[in-house]
């Protein structure tokens, strides 16, 4: 068992536990502040993520960065930001119910390691994973649910939002405010033990 992102991302490099091992360049681990009180969730990386070995730099990437500075406050250094699938599905085809189990445990542990405080997802993949329903992302959105110790905000996909356009970008937009909102809420953590001060 992985005691740090590092280490983990190390045992997940060479993995093979489903089919996509086989087309992808690499495998997209997560980047980001490993500390961070803020995780978003996206889905499985594009051509683009799966090229640079990073989430989120295609042009969806630039959108959510764009919305996360304008409503948040927020750059990459301030959160961490992985996916649900850690390689491309060929031609970006949704994520098949083997390849989401066959990836969970990377995620359940990189949740279990940052300790986040907020999780965003993004999109009906990650939602549906992490809060275990089968309820679509537009019913779900709108909301704040308790997730371990934290939150999780549920919201739409970037991708979906730049085929969208103004209305769900407002609700996007909306939904990164109650994540703010929620962040600041979140209490402090507490101190390590044995710390006096
Ligand atoms: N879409 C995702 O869900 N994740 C990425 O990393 C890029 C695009």
């Amino acid at each position: 068992m992985a005691t740090t992102l590092e280490e983990l991302a190390t045992l997940a490099a060479p993995c093979t536990l489903c089919p996509l091992a086989e087309g992808r360049t690499q495998v997209v681990f997560g980047v980001g502040n490993p500390h961070a009180d803020l995780l978003f969730v996206g889905e499985a990386p594009g051509r683009d993520e799966d090229l640079l070995g990073e989430p989120f730099v295609g042009r969806s990437g630039q959108l959510l960065d764009k919305l996360v500075l304008e409503e948040m406050g927020l750059t990459r250094r301030d959160f961490y930001i992985a996916n649900v699938l850690k390689c491309r599905p060929p031609n970006n085809r949704d994520p098949l119910p083997a390849e989401i189990a066959a990836c969970r445990p990377y995620l359940e542990q990189q949740i279990d390691l940052i300790e986040p405080k907020v999780v965003v997802t993004l999109g009906n993949f990650a939602a549906k994973l992490l809060l275990d329903t089968t309820v679509g992302i537009t019913k779900l959105r709108g909301q704040v649910y308790p997730y371990g110790p934290g939150v999780l905000v549920p919201t739409f996909h970037p991708a979906a939002v730049l085929r969208g356009g103004g209305v769900p970008m407002a609700q996007m937009r909306a939904d990164l405010v109650r994540a703010k909102e929620a962040l600041e809420a979140a209490p402090e953590g507490a101190l390590p033990a044995g710390n006096p001060t």
